[in-house]
């Protein structure tokens, strides 16, 4: 058969996806997804890669890494077929996500390899792109001068049309180095000329956008009637507007100018309905950072009932992001064996529609079946199946946030090990079983101790680790001094006659001089073993560090 009327839909297709992926991700999205479906069925790989491609980039608001792995695909295929000119775009989200994991390593050598590519073929849509991105590297490094110069770059290639979200990106940030240089009257006269400019256009985010940092300006400035005058003048330009995005990022401006003009009152309700604006455009990343912002300027403000419930919605945001990307990528996989699987079916039944809905059928009971599997497999992947506490992976996880947290905040978390007595000589004397049963006790009597922010988590045989998040190490101690005594107190007799039962802890305090969550469990381990040392059934608290140490 003859495909390539249908190749030259797809592409027009493709056309209209990537052109859409910045200013409308949903639509673009779906034209992507068909696109994809469309090549996939006659097997047209280049088309495949395009899609793909664009839905990385539509993709990157969502989940990062669910970006990369999309772009990761379609720059396999675009290899596969001798076109290489085509990954430089495709490399974009995956600098993105390095950004957004600050590996920043990791995202100049992708820009840089984007860069041979697009240089090598004089690309200049794609140069201003790559341009634009080395800036905002710079920028977070904390290097304006080199940041400008890439702004710069961006801009002159992306002139003329040739990008204009680039172009656009661009030039508000040099408009924003401005102001943050303090520079007040040439930010001031830079900003009067942009938004001329971008007022000839008809470029919503681009309007915004710009809209957006002179609110941050005059905020900057100390300028309230002015910044508060800028509000109300973007609301007015961009009432009409049916974009989320826009809606979110100029909420986002607001909530930030309030910040600096140090109204924390209205700050936390901007950024309350920064959030729910985030949330209705699914926009899942940026929410997840709104969120944790939000929970602590509501904890600095004394409200301590919101600021938990923001953190957990971050906690649970992180995780879902994470964990959404592990279902995505199995799913993928899963689809695909049995796509190719029902499609052998598909081609000897072309024109028996009977067979075709049965397939259907068939198909739509797997994906039920694989839906099951896999809430199934998240569940287990973080539980540990003998007690039911969380696993040593998850416990890790959460100890990382925790410790981004710390970061973030300054405020502490401290870790308690846990480590059976014995416990050797409890399964060599009473059985295996019983030391099972000894574990699931062991796990019930300290989970009704915590608190409900507390973790506890199953490190490997018989040792446990709590994490006490907000909690420095007097509180660390008092936890585990209570769970010492409802140890001593707790039923064992039935399974443990004529025997003492009893655990060791090390507690430690998150440090300034720890690097990571791991250096922490390292310094509770210490103590755990100063507590065995010491003739066990007792706890020990990690011994402060000097500055020296780290
Ligand atoms: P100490 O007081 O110094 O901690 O001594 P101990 O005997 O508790 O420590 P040791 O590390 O020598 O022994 C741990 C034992 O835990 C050895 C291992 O067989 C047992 N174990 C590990 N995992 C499990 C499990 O899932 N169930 C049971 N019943 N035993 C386990
Ligand atoms: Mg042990
Ligand atoms: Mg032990």
């Amino acid at each position: 058969m003859d495909y390539s009327n249908l190749e030259i839909a797809i592409d027009g297709l493709n056309e209209r996806a990537y052109a859409l992926r910045l200013s409308n991700p949903p639509v673009a999205k779906k034209l992507a997804e068909e696109a994809r479906a469309q090549s996939t069925r006659i097997e047209y790989k280049f088309g495949q890669g395009c899609a793909l491609r664009t839905l990385a980039a539509a993709s990157v608001e969502q989940s990062a890494s669910n970006a990369f792995a999309l772009a990761v695909h379609a720059i396999e295929i675009f290899v596969s077929i001798g076109k290489v000119e085509h990954t430089a775009s495709a490399l974009m989200p995956v600098f993105c996500y390095y950004l957004q994991n600050s590996r920043f390593d990791r995202a100049r050598t992708t820009l840089e390899e984007a860069l041979t590519v697009a240089s090598n073929l004089d690309d200049k849509h794609a140069l201003s792109l790559i341009y634009f991105n080395f800036g905002w590297l710079a920028r977070k490094e904390g290097d304006p001068a080199r940041a400008k110069e890439f702004f710069c770059k961006s801009l002159e290639l992306g002139r003329d049309g040739v990008n204009d979200w680039a172009y656009w990106k661009s030039r508000a940030r040099l408009t924003e180095l401005l102001s943050e240089s303090g520079r007040e009257s040439e930010w001031r006269a830079d900003m009067e000329l942009l938004l001329a400019d971008v007022g000839k256009v008809d470029d919503e985010l681009a309007l915004t956008d710009a809209l957006c940092v002179q609110i941050e300006g005059f905020a900057r400035a100390g300028r309230r009637a002015e910044a508060v005058i800028a509000i109300r003048r973007a609301r007015q330009r961009t009432c009409g507007s049916q974009s989320v995005n826009c809606r979110a990022s100029l909420l986002l401006a607001q909530a930030n100018s309030m910040l600096l003009l140090g109204n924390e009152p209205k700050y936390i309700l901007k950024l309350r309905q920064t959030a729910t604006a985030l949330e209705v455009a699914n926009l899942q990343v940026r929410l997840c950072s709104i969120l944790l912002n939000l929970a602590l300027a509501e904890q600095k403000a004394g409200l301590y009932e919101l600021s938990a419930q923001h953190l957990v919605q971050h906690i649970d945001l992180k995780r879902h992001i994470q964990s959404s990307d592990a279902e995505y990528r199995l799913s993928e996989v899963l689809h695909e064996a049995l796509t190719k699987h029902l499609m052998g079916q598909v081609v000897s039944a072309v024109s028996r529609s009977d067979q075709l809905s049965e397939i259907n059928q068939q198909l739509q009971t797997a994906l039920d079946q694989q839906a099951v599997l896999q809430r199934e497999l998240m569940r287990l992947a973080s539980t540990d199946e003998l007690t039911g506490a969380v696993n040593r992976r998850q416990i890790v996880n959460d100890g990382i946030l925790e410790m981004e947290r710390y970061r973030h905040t300054g405020s502490p978390f401290s870790v308690t090990v846990i480590d059976v007595d014995h416990f050797k000589s409890i399964n060599d004397t009473f059985g295996h079983a019983t030391g099972d049963e000894v574990l699931r006790r062991l796990t019930k009597c300290c989970q009704a101790l915590l608190r409900r922010f507390d973790v506890l988590g199953r490190l490997g045989g018989e040792e446990f680790c709590i994490i006490h998040h907000d909690t420095d190490m007097y509180g660390a101690q008092m936890a585990a001094q209570r769970i010492l005594s409802a140890i001593e107190m707790m039923f064992m007799s039935d399974i443990l006659p004529d025997r003492k039962f009893s655990i060791s802890m090390g507690v430690a305090e998150v440090h300034e001089c720890d690097t990571s969550f791991y250096d922490v469990l390292h310094m509770a381990d210490a103590a755990l073993y100063e507590a065995k040392r010491s003739g066990r059934n007792t706890y020990r608290i990690a011994s402060s560090r000097t500055l020296e140490a780290a």
